[in-house]
């Protein structure tokens, strides 16, 4: 069936519900409350809310297929059938092999999460092997076009497209697979078109990165055959987070109908259109709304943009840049924002208005478009903090030589060689959440809720002590969040009441937005250290995040640079980095968990990205004397990309996740020429395992082959906030037995 595409469109939409109506379904049923035909109704009654919200706003074209129980990567893998023999084996039911593949069973771990490109999303990776065999299991989107067809709603289902799957899969060598998964993808659009679905959307942001050009070839290859089909529906293939590139004339060169390009986080895209050698008989949807922020739209930009591309192509639609999935769901859902801010904002359900005015405004001029919104108020500049900026010098980002540093510092801290320490957070107990939860209820007041909070550093303090650890943490009761805990405290930063967005499966998050100048009004962390350092004559780590994490964890002001906002959080937290050596504070841990993540997607923008990230890392860092040892941690596996940028911190001592990577790290490290001091995670919390001595030990060998000792941590990979008391226990008690043995080998 030939239809047009329609004048406005977005590539998908937040599926957990405007109260996370999803994630409360999911996890009943994971707890066995309800089941799974209960799980089911919730489902459907959230599809048709969207559908029918999508219609009466007047998008012209629906998505479909966007809804998932946990993950649009895993739905995928189903519906090619690339469910590893392993979930097989276990004989369940389809939904709860899904569910397995997603969360693991005691018999089988789960598939590998990790991040969705440059965004917080974490999708599973699929394992592809030489054997996987694909068969077409199209019966999801089926039924999901049925549904909403029984709404009386057109819609285009969504899939991850066959090269994309393949490039972000796991596996001897997924992408040779490519063949066989396209002979899949045809059989699916079959269906589709049996079912008389006219268009279809695979999406293929895989290649807005670096690609070989054997992959672009593969891209135009796979394209081709599946545009050459005679039994198919219309073909729309949705790029996003970036520029596309070369692969932008490999794919016009396809007989496919329709091809998407993100224009906000892609601008050059407009070049490679505008040289393309022909855009005859395509659609081009141009992803003009950013769907990976929440700031409105620039409708008169837009327009214009729009227009550009109008002039190259002969049918041009409008849609967000990426799906709306990475953004919350409906702004008006919240009664407590400044109203300057309001007026500034769209979440998605705001973002499909501006998606329908622009499609309007392309094809009618821009008369009806609203006014933007007036200037930001004043009170959101921070004069003081410009100036203090502006007047930096490159000395400002230096501390003195590392052995100097060294020297003072073990001077002062005495440390044994393979000292000990924990990466910061404790175990959120149920008494402490419950603290939280009556405070924010009105029945526990602050003087309470401080009370409750000393308790438990001073039980943490206890702890640490009597298991003989070197260097102590306070535990970071009082955090809910390590990013929200300073957005709190700091000028320029909101919050949310409902601005929940899906991290992974059922877990949301609900970021800050950073919106103004960042300032900080007064010690945001000095009274629990100095608190925790009064119980105890061992050092207490002050504990920080840095501010590419707070950043990364943020929706952030889009009026300015990020560098200049990433400084702004580092001068807020040069000055806690004083007052708390002021206070006595000998160590300093300064988290950037997120360094890596976000990374940018094509190499040629990615020393810009880490030459700003190190410069604020080190601003923040650098206002210590030599004697105030400097920590850093970072959590994820994949260093390679980053090494230099590690070592560019300049932390004395650099924490990071390393027991699933059995240690590797080390020799990355070791190859660039590292030589301050590092913990590699010897205990991966993670998972509820508590380590055996003898593995810490042999863990601990393997790092002292690598490193000398004398530059060597003793630590967890990460925080302990979600493990329980028990084990945590446990595994450090293994950890300080297991260095006290190494220590007296080496
Ligand atoms: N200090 C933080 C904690 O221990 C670090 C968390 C993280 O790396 N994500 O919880
Ligand atoms: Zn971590």
């Amino acid at each position: 069936m030939s239809t047009t595409f329609g004048q406005s469109t977005v590539l998908g939409y937040p599926r957990i519900g405007a109260n996370r109506e999803l994630k409360k379904a999911v996890e009943a049923y994971w707890a066995g409350r309800i089941d799974a035909d209960a799980l089911a109704a919730t489902a459907a009654g959230l599809r048709a809310e969207v559908w029918q919200t999508l219609r009466d706003a007047r998008l012209d074209a629906i998505p479909s297929n966007t809804f998932s129980y946990y993950d649009h990567m895993l739905d995928t893998a189903v519906a090619v059938g690339a469910v590893p023999e392993r979930f097989r084996r276990l004989g369940l039911t389809d939904l709860d092999t899904y569910f397995a593949m997603a969360r693991g069973v005691d018999a089988e771990p789960a598939l590998e999460l990790t991040k969705w490109f440059d965004t917080n999303y974490h999708y599973l990776v699929p394992e592809i092997g030489p054997d996987t065999v694909f068969t077409a299991n199209p019966e999801k989107a089926l039924r999901e076009y049925a549904e909403a067809s029984a709404l009386g709603i057109t819609t285009r289902p969504v899939f991850v497209g066959p090269a994309t799957f393949l490039l972000l899969a796991k596996g001897a060598d997924p992408f040779a697979r490519l063949d066989d998964l396209v002979d899949t993808y045809a059989r699916i659009l079959a269906a589709l078109a049996d079912a008389g679905v006219a268009w279809v959307q695979l999406d293929e942001p895989a290649y807005v990165a670096d690609r070989t050009a054997a992959e672009i070839d593969a891209l135009r290859a796979v394209y081709t055959r599946l545009g050459d089909l005679a039994h198919r529906p219309q073909i729309f293939v949705a790029t996003y987070f970036g520029e596309l590139g070369a692969a932008l004339p490999a794919l016009l060169d396809t007989p496919i109908e329709a091809v998407g390009l993100d224009l906000v986080a892609g601008p050059g895209n407009l070049r490679w259109l505008a040289a393309a050698r022909s855009l005859r008989g395509k659609t081009i949807v141009a992803g003009l709304v950013d769907g990976h922020n929440i700031w409105r739209a620039d409708l008169r930009k837009a327009v214009t943009t729009g227009a550009t591309v109008t002039a190259l192509a002969d049918h041009v639609a409008v849609s967000s840049s990426c799906s709306l999935l990475h953004v919350p769901v409906d702004l008006s859902a919240e009664t407590r924002l400044d109203p300057h801010l309001y007026e500034r904002l769209a979440f998605a359900r705001q973002k499909v208005d501006e998606v329908v005015l622009l499609g309007k405004a392309l094809r009618d001029g821009t008369a009806q478009l609203p006014e933007p919104p007036p200037p930001p108020p004043a009170a959101w500049r921070h004069d003081d903090v410009r100036g203090r900026l502006a007047a930096l010098a490159p000395a400002n980002r230096r501390r003195g030589e590392y052995t100097e540093r060294a020297a003072a510092q073990q001077e002062r801290l005495t440390l044994p060689p393979l000292p000990t320490t924990t990466i910061g957070s404790f175990p959120q107990t149920a008494e402490l959440r419950k603290a939280r939860a009556e405070l924010r209820a009105g029945t526990l007041d602050d003087a309470g809720y401080a009370q409750r909070m000393r308790a438990e550093v001073e039980h943490v303090i206890r702890l640490q002590e009597q298991l003989g650890l070197d260097v102590l943490v306070h535990g970071e009761p009082e955090r809910n969040d390590m990013v929200q805990y300073f957005g709190e405290q700091l000028d320029g930063f909101a919050a949310t009441d409902n601005g929940w967005v899906q991290s992974y499966g059922s877990r949301c998050v609900r970021p800050p937005i950073i919106y103004g100048d960042v300032a900080r009004k007064a010690p945001m962390t000095v009274a629990w250290s100095t608190y925790a350092q009064s119980l105890t004559t061992k050092p207490v780590k002050g504990m920080l995040t840095g501010p590419v994490t707070m950043l990364a964890w943020s929706f952030v002001r889009t009026d300015q640079p990020r560098a200049d906002t990433a400084d702004q959080v580092a001068l807020a937290l040069r000055d806690e980095c004083r007052d708390l050596e002021a206070a006595g504070i000998r160590v300093i841990q300064v988290d950037e968990p997120a360094l890596r993540e976000t990374l940018p997607l094509r190499q040629a923008d990615q020393k810009s990205y880490l030459d700003w990230a190190v410069a604020a890392f080190r601003l923040a860092t650098s206002g210590v004397a030599d004697s105030t040892q400097i920590h850093t941690h970072l959590c994820y596996s994949e260093f390679g990309d980053v090494i230099t940028a590690i070592d560019a911190l300049d932390a004395d001592v650099t924490s990071i996740e390393a027991s699933r990577s059995k240690m590797e790290v080390l020799d990355d490290l070791a190859a660039i020429g590292y030589r301050r001091g590092v913990g590699p995670g010897v205990w991966d919390i993670h998972s509820p395992r508590v380590p055996a001595l003898d593995e810490v030990v042999e863990a601990l060998r393997r790092a002292v082959a690598a490193v000398p000792a004398r530059r060597l941590w003793v630590n967890p990979d990460c925080g302990l906030k979600t493990r329980g008391y028990p084990e945590v226990e446990a595994s450090l008690r293994h950890l300080v037995a297991a260095a006290a043995e190494v220590r007296g080998q080496s």
